[in-house]
């Protein structure tokens, strides 16, 4: 059972705003579209598998459509030209989407400081929350995606049109 938003409650009825009413729907409802080139890939296969159970989060759905998604998960290491590819997963997105970065290579780089690895696809692409660890386990990877779905419950109807979010966007060439 998912935790009723804040709101004024009755006999018989309970009132609340329609920003709760769809953060609470979406960020019980993820479809997440995993983008794994290495180990933490294995690790969220894990996740998925029944003892760990990412359904439990209404986030069953994988999906490899980045169409049909709105959580992007980079899970492993990202060599600079795949850069371009991850980018182009993420627009072909649509908004709202939000972005984990999964283990130490999506987030910095991890032990690979070399000329051909990306040092973290915040370079490439804004990321919402970042998961350490080398590989992280899946509890941690479930940590992650309750924290986006912190943010999800709680972000407000109108951030996808403010000044601040597409400044950021700008910020990454994205219009
Ligand atoms: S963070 Fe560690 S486990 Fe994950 S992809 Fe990089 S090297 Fe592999």
């Amino acid at each position: 059972m998912v935790e009723m938003p804040e709101g004024h409650q009755g006999e018989g009825f309970f009132a609340t705003s329609l920003n709760k009413v769809i953060g609470l729907a979406r960020k019980n409802s993820i479809w997440p579209l995993p983008f794994a080139t290495s180990c933490c890939g294995i690790e969220f296969m894990a996740t998925m598998g029944s003892h760990y159970d990412l359904a439990r989060f209404g986030s069953e759905r994988v999906g490899f459509s980045p169409r049909q998604c709105d959580l992007l998960m980079v899970m492993g290491t990202i060599a600079k030209k795949m850069g371009p590819v991850v980018k182009q997963v993420y627009l072909q997105m649509a908004e709202p989407r939000w972005v984990i970065a999964v283990g130490a290579c999506a987030c910095s780089g991890g032990i690979f400081d070399s000329y051909s690895v990306l040092q973290g696809i915040d370079q490439v692409v804004p990321v919402d929350v970042y998961v350490p660890g080398c590989p992280p386990r899946p509890e941690a990877i479930i940590d992650g995606v309750m924290r986006v779905q912190d943010l999800v419950g709680k972000e407000s109807l109108r951030r996808r049109n403010g000044q601040e979010y597409k400044g950021l966007l700008e910020s990454y060439g994205i219009q």
